[in-house]
């Protein structure tokens, strides 16, 4: 078997073109979208995530306002900068890169974002609002990974999904998700014991654990469908996910790119939020 490709660029372009859509109309009404990046890294990896968001922004007709604060900013500036955003009606959506200053942890900022901002659900109100079914951002991430999934006509409901990583921005608001689509979820870290006992009977995998070549065919069930969030880069530089390609794509039925898969689909979603907010109509599928 040779895995059918995911094809994230393809469901971001669809996303994409929602959103300009919406923007004309918004235009017309004199109205002008902007989404807010916070920025106290000088990581080249966000920071060519920022130059990304601001191409995307571009292309959508959203404005993009990066503030970048000091690296060695403390949590009362990070925060300060965050009401101020929340306050200013001209700002529609907020996402703050990470990685944030030493001893400032997104965790205990992020409650400073207006929940009906937080495009990319890092409030830990925006979670329980959400989970209880009410109108929150789920993490942009988390819901690319559903979408990808939605967009190529996958059944969630009554499937058996591994999620590999647990973290609060992938792993965690996952496991809700797929939840609420009536899926059995099983979520492993970095002390599950056998973790291909945990994700090889799984009919979807999501391999969210940032550590490259982690899923190998010895991880999957014939016929799964396998979703990479990973973003590793190569010591040259290149950009690689958490599953094996090769050993993956012999036993896989589909099979999501890095890149060209989640991260595609992340970027179109954190517009999407910005233009039209939580109550966005699903898409049909591809
Ligand atoms: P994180 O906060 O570092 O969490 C990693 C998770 O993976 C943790 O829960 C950890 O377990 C688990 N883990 C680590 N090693 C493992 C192993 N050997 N077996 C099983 N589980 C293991 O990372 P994150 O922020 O969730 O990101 C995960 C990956 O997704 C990274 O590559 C990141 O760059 C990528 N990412 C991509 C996007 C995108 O838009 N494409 C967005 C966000 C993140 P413990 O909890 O036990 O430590």
């Amino acid at each position: 078997m040779s895995a059918a490709v995911l094809d994230g660029r393809l469901v971001a372009s669809k996303i994409t073109e929602c959103s300009i859509s919406s923007v004309a109309e918004l235009t017309r009404n004199g109205e002008q979208r902007t989404l807010y990046i916070l920025s106290a890294t000088s990581d080249p990896s966000s920071t060519s995530y920022v130059q990304a968001l601001l191409r995307h922004g571009a292309r959508v007709g959203v404005r993009v306002n990066v503030e970048r604060l000091d690296p060695g900013s403390g949590a009362e500036e990070v925060r300060s900068a965050l009401i101020r955003a929340s306050d200013d009606p001209s700002i529609h959506g907020i996402i703050v890169q990470t990685p944030l200053p030493p001893g400032v942890d997104l965790r205990d900022v992020a409650d400073a974002i207006a929940m009906d901002k937080d495009v990319d659900g890092a409030n830990p109100h925006s979670l329980s609002n959400w989970i209880s079914g009410g109108s929150g951002f789920a993490p942009a991430t988390a819901s690319a990974v559903i979408e990808l999934l939605d967009q190529h006509g996958i059944e969630l409901e009554g499937s058996r999904v591994t999620v590999v990583g647990r973290s609060s921005v992938v792993g965690k608001p996952l496991l809700h998700l797929f939840l609420n689509r009536d899926a059995t979820v099983t979520v492993a870290h970095s002390k599950t014991r056998d973790l291909a006992a945990a994700t090889r009977g799984a009919s979807i995998v999501v391999a969210a654990a940032g550590h490259p070549g982690l899923i190998t065919g010895e991880h999957v069930g014939e016929g799964a469908v396998v979703i990479d969030v990973g973003t590793n880069f190569t010591p040259e530089g290149h950009l690689t996910g958490d599953v094996d390609t090769g050993s993956v794509a012999t036993k896989a039925a589909a099979l999501s790119p890095v890149p060209g898969g989640i991260g595609s689909v992340t970027t179109a979603l954190l517009f999407r939020n910005t233009v039209i907010g939580p109550t966005a109509r699903p898409l049909l599928p591809l």
